[in-house]
């Protein structure tokens, strides 16, 4: 694979009053590149139901590649509307059966297990993250892989204490529950799904998303090798159709679902007028509020982290700069500074810092809504640093000169896409921020706390964080307002999910 430190052709020149350093010439890197020769990928994957991977009944398989370098890396099976219900019925003998009466503490047992065996084998997970969906190593590793085995340690510790957790009332698991995740981060979105399920006794059926299944099918054989229980739970690959199964499933008491706004609506219409619960995770379209009196070089930290983190591809994404006006040009100054430094490239290379765009759909929506901001009259910046030959990749981009109404600043890109605005008053700041169909997540930089209080309650957004961006954390909820979701997902709110309380 081209490595992305050549020298540049054009060397960047630091104009911001406090660069000292001429980025370009400056920070070179050898490649050090993660192995990937302890992780063992199957030419093909099998539907995993009642304990044991089975085919699919109509026989039909689908490929995955891997997106920094196109080639196709294994293939998993199709399930069908027959293969859905073969997991759903055994979800349903796990649940009358042994799992829902078996001692809270014995389930525990088993969600401490997974936590562990997680840990044992995190470098694999990690390397099968970056291979099937793009994302850096530094980031598969320090942050989707040890936070997926936090979320099974925390609700391990909750299986028995449920009583605690409601005080006052009975909780009782509700069953069956059918579970959908995006493809941004394909094994923590199934740690938030099936670890405080499990903790509460339901049983679960759970589709990945088609481009990044192969954690999934890892952590099935992670699940076999754990002794959970056949039955308990049943991962079934596939496309939005295969979704779409589990959605319309008659014995299916409860739909967990984290993906787009625009399937969100749809599953939402599908679940009117049945007694199915239903918890969803959408999109959104985060603000930053940087004031003048932020500490600037941890605000254009934060702001780094909160747009390039995962290529962008990050639900509660720092996506909109609002920096108020006398400090406007030095900001976006420091942070073109700051992009020059990144580096794009190999996800396994442990230097990378923004890997390769998910999908070639992605990145084709990426472009066009690059294509979309310059016609909406926006000045696009990109870095200046190389990208390798093959794959999806996208330099970091600053689109400036927009307006509210553009729909570069109205729709989510989920890419390493970052809109920049002003403001003059703390008001208009607000005004901005919750002036999109979305709100999901926030962050504000500012020196005084008065002003964290009022812009923190003055977003319309589930997470807001100050001073900081993208900390999560097992015991904090999660989640949205408006076009953003309904439910939280995380902490004692993400267990309240998956009980009836009587
Ligand atoms: P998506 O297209 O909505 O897909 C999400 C999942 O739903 C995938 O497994 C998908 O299968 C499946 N699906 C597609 N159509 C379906 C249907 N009609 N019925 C049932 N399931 C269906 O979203 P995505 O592009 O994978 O993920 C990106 C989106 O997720 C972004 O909008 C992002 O903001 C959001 N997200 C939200 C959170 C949160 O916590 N709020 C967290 C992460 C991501 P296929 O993969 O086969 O299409
Ligand atoms: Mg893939």
């Amino acid at each position: 694979m081209s490595q992305t430190t050549e020298t540049k052709e054009t060397p960047y020149k630091p104009t911001s009053p406090n660069s000292k350093l001429d980025f370009a010439s400056v920070w070179e890197y050898a490649p050090a590149p993660e192995s990937s020769d302890h992780v063992e990928i199957k030419d093909q994957y099998q539907l995993f139901i009642d304990g044991k991977f089975v085919k699919p009944s109509k026989g039909r398989y689908f490929k995955s590649t891997n997106p920094a370098t196109t080639e196709v890396i294994t293939e998993f099976a199709e399930a069908t509307q027959n293969d859905v219900d073969k997991a759903v019925k055994a979800a349903r003998k796990a649940f009358k059966g042994e799992w829902s009466s078996l001692a809270p503490k014995t389930r525990g047992k088993y969600l401490y297990r997974i936590a562990r065996m997680l840990q044992e084998r995190s470098r694999e997970f990690s390397v099968l993250e970056s291979m099937d969906g793009g994302k850096p190593i530094r980031e598969s590793r320090d942050v989707d892989v040890p936070l997926a085995a936090a979320h099974f340690f925390y609700y391990a510790g909750w299986a028995d204490k449920l009583d605690y957790a409601f005080p006052g009332k009975t909780p009782e698991p509700l069953g069956v529950c059918g579970q959908i995740i995006p493809w941004n981060f394909p094994l923590l979105m199934l740690a938030w799904k099936i670890a405080p399920a499990l903790a509460c006794g339901n049983t679960v059926v759970l589709k990945p998303a088609e481009t990044t299944s192969l954690t999934a099918l890892k952590f099935a054989e992670l699940v076999k090798d754990a002794g959970v229980p056949a039955g308990v739970i049943n991962i079934v690959t596939g496309a939005g159709q295969t979704g779409a199964e589990i959605v319309n499933h008659k014995d299916i008491d409860k739909i967990a679902f984290t993906g787009s706004t625009g399937v969100g609506k749809l599953i939402q219409k599908s679940l009117a007028g049945t007694d199915k619960k239903f918890t969803l995770e959408l999109g959104g379209k985060g603000a930053l509020i940087v004031f003048e009196d932020a500490p600037i070089d941890q605000a254009v930290e934060g702001i780094i982290n909160a747009i390039f983190f995962n290529q962008g591809h990050v639900c509660c994404a720092g996506s909109r700069l609002l920096v108020q006006e006398g400090v406007a040009d030095l900001v976006t100054q420091k942070l073109k500074d700051r992009m020059e430094t990144l580096i794009v490239g190999d996800p396994l290379d442990k230097n990378t810092d923004i890997g390769a765009i998910n999908s070639s759909q992605q990145f084709e929506t990426i472009n066009s809504y690059l294509e979309i901001g310059v016609d909406e009259g926006a000045d696009v910046y990109q870095s200046k640093c190389s990208i390798p030959e093959n794959g999806y990749f996208i330099r970091p981009t600053l689109l400036a000169n927009v307006a509210q109404s553009n729909r570069v600043v109205q729709e989510e890109i989920f890419g390493p896409v970052l809109t920049v605005q002003t403001f003059r008053t703390a008001d208009e700041a607000i005004d901005k921020a919750n002036n999109t169909p979305f709100g999901l997540a926030g962050g504000v930089w500012t020196d005084k706390g008065s002003k964290i209080f009022k812009v923190g309650a003055g977003l319309r957004s589930g997470v807001v964080w100050a001073n900081t961006y993208n900390k999560f954390d097992p015991t904090s909820p999660f989640g949205g307002y408006k076009e953003s979701g309904v439910g939280r997902e995380g902490g004692l709110h993400g267990l309240s999910a998956y009980v009836k309380l009587k």
